[in-house]
């Protein structure tokens, strides 16, 4: 706006907000559109780094000069040699950069040189917490929108004009603020109920910006931040896609939150001819790896066969550990209705069910259902086993290459389910 006044986009602002003034020198009526609005606050901290530069000394702005001054003002004034030169124009100029020209380069450097002490009432240089976060870009990103109350929520956008109500299009009972929209509508809060944010401190904080960088860099701030993220995401599909979600289609390790020992079990088939494997891995609540296990069947080709072997060297493997009280998750609900269901005694392993009945009956270990994308540990092993040659091979330490999987269950990574 002032230093490119040969632009389009300047000389339709100008005309229409700034009407023959100098816009550093206008007024700061920032009625009008967002834009304009945002130009305005712009203004009002930039120029202070700009200045006025004669040029050819002529400038409709001259005649604030014509008036009658103290002779020792005029005095001093006539013993300032300012060159004129008809050939340069007045002019501000940038007083930050060697060639007077304004960049938004040069513009940041000015202001983060004011140093300006970062304090809650200035949170406007207090956003550097949102770029050290260990997150997705993505994530970062939408923190730091939050942070500038941009999120295109029903309230803001109301407040700009852009949408004839702010009222919740979910829940159609409160105005959709951020906090509204990603904590506390009815569908948000099932959210967080589900991955184990339940505490109603949680849901008290006032100040989106408080409560983003609370839960973000405490002690679960992986998963709060994929909460937050989800909980946004929910709402898109739901208002802008038509989608119905429900938290079912979120799916996470240990996805129901159990505390204590947990074992994941699956099984393989492979190749052709098929050759079936089994493996599981056994885990605490906090994802730390404590035993894997994997082996592959001789001459079988029986999936019915690898389900129950699956479970069955889980809990024999948990035996050897002393483990006497866990979770076992599978993703296979026919294996877990066939050992929990009454016995069939005509299946063709009914003895290897048997076994398991029994050792269930001794100890305290619960039989869970999850998806696949809350067992792909134990899928890891499963494939391994049925590509080895080995009936059963304990892993003590986990194989390099599960690393990630194990990372991403232990930070409570989400998986949307398919
Ligand atoms: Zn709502």
């Amino acid at each position: 706006m002032v230093q490119s006044s040969n632009k389009l986009w300047v000389d339709l602002l100008s005309s229409k907000y700034v009407k023959g003034s100098t816009f550093l020198l206008s007024g700061n009526n920032s009625s009008g559109s967002p834009t304009w609005y945002s130009i305005i606050q712009a203004k009002n901290i930039l120029k202070d780094c700009f200045s006025w530069r004669a040029g050819s000394g002529t400038s409709p702005h001259t005649h604030i000069l014509y008036t009658q001054l103290p002779p020792s003002v005029s005095d001093l004034i006539n013993n300032i040699h300012i060159k004129f030169n008809d050939s340069i124009d007045n002019a501000f100029i940038w007083t930050s950069n060697k060639n007077g020209s304004y960049t938004t380069k040069s513009g940041f450097n000015w202001l983060f040189s004011l140093q300006n002490p970062v304090t809650p009432h200035n949170p406007s240089f207090s956003w550097s917490w949102i770029w050290k976060l260990q997150l997705p870009e993505k994530i970062k990103f939408f923190f730091w929108l939050v942070c500038h109350n941009s999120v295109p929520t029903l309230s803001l956008l109301d407040h700009r004009k852009m949408n004839l109500s702010a009222t919740c299009a979910r829940c159609g009972l409160r105005e959709e603020t951020f906090l509204h929209c990603v904590r506390d509508c009815d569908f948000s809060i099932s959210i967080w109920h589900h991955i184990g944010f339940d505490n109603p401190d949680f849901f008290s904080s006032m100040d989106a910006h408080d409560w983003l960088k609370w839960g973000s860099t405490g002690s679960k701030a992986f998963i709060f931040s994929a909460g937050v993220w989800w909980s946004w995401r929910n709402h898109n599909l739901m208002c802008l896609n038509n989608e119905t979600w429900t938290v079912d289609r979120v799916v996470k390790w240990n996805n129901n939150n159990f505390s204590g020992v947990i074992l994941n079990v699956d099984e393989s088939c492979l190749g052709s001819p098929i050759r079936s494997g089994f493996g599981g891995i056994f885990r605490n609540d906090s994802g730390f790896y404590l035993s894997g296990f994997s082996g592959f069947i001789q001459g079988s080709s029986d999936i019915m066969l690898a389900e129950p072997y699956a479970i069955y060297h889980g809990l024999s493997l948990a035996e050897d550990m002393e483990i006497n009280e866990f979770v076992c998750y599978s993703d296979s609900l026919h294996r877990i209705n066939l050992i929990t269901g009454l016995t069939l005694k005509y299946h063709v392993h009914a003895v290897l069910i048997q076994d398991i009945k029994e050792f269930l009956s001794n100890r305290n270990v619960s039989l869970c259902h999850t998806l696949g994308e809350g067992n792909q540990c134990a899928d890891f092993f499963a494939k391994h086993g049925a590509s080895s040659d080995v009936d059963l091979f304990i892993h003590a330490s986990p194989p390099e290459c599960i690393l990630d999987l194990l990372r991403s269950d232990a930070a409570g990574t989400f998986f949307l389910r398919e």
